[in-house]
Parts: C-alpha cells; structure tokens; sequence
C-alpha cells in the first residue's frame, strides 16, 4: 500500500507531519478525494490544546478543504471521478431525525455531524475519504478558483449560518464581536443581508485595519482603547446592537455580546470556548434576550458557491500567507502564536 503525508493529532498537546497509508472507499456512499488546497482552522488548535474531548488521538486533522475525486462508491450519485469539490465540515447522512430537519451538526449516524479531523480521518493530507459523498461534497463551479473556494465548507458555512440566526433585518445595526477568521467569514455573509451598520470589534488592530481596508465592517472598535457598550450605545440612541454575534470566545467578549446587545436582540454565539461562561441572569433581567449557541449546520456549499460565483461573497482577502503540505506544521506555530499578521494559510498540496 502507497503512503502519503498528513499532520496526525498525536494526544498530549502534539500534532506531527507523518507518513499514513493512503485511504480507500469503505462504503458504497463514500468517496475518495485527492486534496488539492487545505488549511489550519482555530478548530485544529482547540484539539490539539485538549479543548475537544470527542478528538481521537491518531486521527489525521484538518475540515477546511477542497480537491478533486478520485473514486466514489456505487450508491454515490451526484458526485463523479475528476470532480472539483468543496468538502462540508460536517459530514451528514440526510436521513436521520436531526438531518431531515437541517440540523445536520446533530446528525446521529456514526460519521455524521463534526467528524472530519476529529473522529475520523481529516483532509491535512493528500487524500481523504469522504462518508455521504452525495451530501458532502459540492461541485466548485469552473470560474471558482481553489482559494476562492476554500473556505466554502467550514468558514463561510459558518458565516452563512451565523449570520441566518441572527435574524438581520434592513438598516439593523450588527456587532460582531472577534475578526479573525470565523469573524470575517461571519461579517462578510452578515453583509449579504444589507444592514445599516457592521461594527467589527477585536483587540488586535492588524486586524481592525483589514475590515477597515476591505469594507467588510462599517465601523472597528478596539475594547482595548474604545468604551465599546458606550460607543454601540451612543450609535443607536441609546438602543444597542440589534443583533450581536460573538465570534472571539473569550470571558470578556461573552460579557461584552450581550452588554451592546438591545432589548429583545438575538445574541449569536459562534465561538467556540476553552472554558465555562457565566450567564449573569440578575445583571440581564428584563432585556428579554434570545441566545443562540454553536456549531454551524454546514449545509448550504451550493449557495455560498453560487455567491461566491456571482461575486457576492469574497474571503480571498483572509489568505495572508501561503505555502505546501511539507512546510504545514511552520504555518501551525505561526497560525497558534497569530505571528506575521497570519489570518488564514492556505496549504497546497
Ligand atoms: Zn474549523
Ligand atoms: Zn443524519
């Protein structure tokens, strides 16, 4: 059996380029890709800090792909050999109670919901097999370039979701709250929905200036230096936010989401956390907020193509820096330790 390369997620705080036999298809609904542009999403750093407990130990990592198929099963209908695809985070079997419902996070099959580089075997690797290939993988359109499409999976299916449950109307004010990558992604599809106003908040000002220089926030602020419940406040006459969603996943940022929050808002929690959060319900009384949590239900790659295809969704700016599969775990150090201005690295492969 042939070897290829992929970064394993060894346990104890250890992750490591090594050499793995290349997989096959095990089932009739599956597929194998040859990955083509993969990347390190804040995820991968979560599991190698310990911080997901259902991560096996010896799985290869990495959500966040595209590539071309190579091989699918009998039963897989949709998706044919030397396709370009965009890959789900979330592998699903569309059938289950969770699946039928479009909560395909919560989807009960043994592969299903978050799997990929973290029950099973991920794409930071030249091949992957895909489980429900049918529902999995997207066709990228021809026009679509591999960067242009990378994010389709993870990223902007969060973006896309995110910014769905946050129930965005004409002229609201939105905030949100963290500008790294899911940050961005999030910010850019809030956009799709033309608010009045996109406040961007972050502590690192690297990152205030790329909404800034990218338009993809109307207003920064930076709670190291701004009053940001004051200043969200002042902008609203007094109101708040209209919609907040909480993209950073620290102890501060919860506080701050639905502090600039207003009345009767929907506070959207994307993050994913380290640690317990306080929800301080006496402090709260009578703002009558709604709170909803994550993960994403990653099931709209055909839409955010098609935007994607027509213009109206672009994260191209997110890549920072670039580089190849033998040089993944430098881009990991830089990518942990947010060195150099890294947003997000895309790896070919
Ligand atoms: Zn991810
Ligand atoms: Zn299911």
């Amino acid at each position: 059996m042939k070897n290829m390369k992929a970064v394993v997620y060894k346990g104890d705080g250890i992750i490591r380029l090594e050499d793995r036999p290349i997989p096959d298809i095990q089932k009739d609904t599956d597929a194998l890709v040859k990955v083509t542009l993969t990347t390190i999403c804040s995820s991968d750093i979560h599991i190698k800090h310990g911080a997901v407990p259902r991560a096996r130990k010896n799985i290869i990592l990495g959500h966040e792909f595209v590539g071309e198929v190579v091989r699918v099963g009998h039963d897989v209908k949709k998706i044919r050999p030397a396709d370009r695809v965009a890959v789900n985070v979330e592998t699903f079997c569309g059938k289950c109670y969770f699946c039928k419902r479009g909560y395909v996070n919560n989807c009960t099959d043994k592969y299903g919901g978050w799997a990929l580089g973290c029950r099973i075997d991920g794409g930071q690797a030249e091949y992957v097999r895909i489980p429900f290939a049918d529902n999995c993988l997207t066709k990228i359109p021809d026009s679509v370039s591999d960067e242009a499409a990378l994010f389709t999976g993870d990223l902007l299916s969060t973006g896309y979701w995110a910014a769905k449950m946050a129930d965005i109307r004409l002229s609201d004010t939105v905030a949100v709250i963290g500008a790294g990558p899911a940050g961005i992604a999030v910010m850019k599809c809030v956009g799709l929905y033309n608010p009045s106003r996109i406040i961007g908040i972050d502590i690192d000002d690297s990152r205030l200036e790329l909404l800034r220089k990218n338009r993809i926030a109307d207003v920064v602020l930076n709670p190291l230096r701004d009053d940001v419940e004051k200043v969200v406040r002042d902008m609203t006459e007094g109101r708040g936010a209209d919609s907040v969603l909480e993209v950073a996943g620290s102890k501060e940022s919860f506080e701050t989401a639905w502090r600039i929050a207003r009345p009767n808002a929907v506070v959207g929690v994307v993050a994913m956390y380290e640690e317990d959060q306080v929800l301080p319900l006496p402090s709260m009384y009578g703002k009558n907020l709604t709170f909803k949590t994550g993960g994403v239900d990653a099931s709209n790659c055909e839409e955010i193509l098609r935007l994607i295809e027509n213009g109206k969704l672009d994260t191209e700016c997110m890549i920072t820096h670039r580089t190849t599969l033998d040089h993944i775990m430098e881009a990991y150090q830089i990518f942990e330790n947010k060195e150099d201005g890294m947003i997000k690295c895309a790896v070919r492969v």
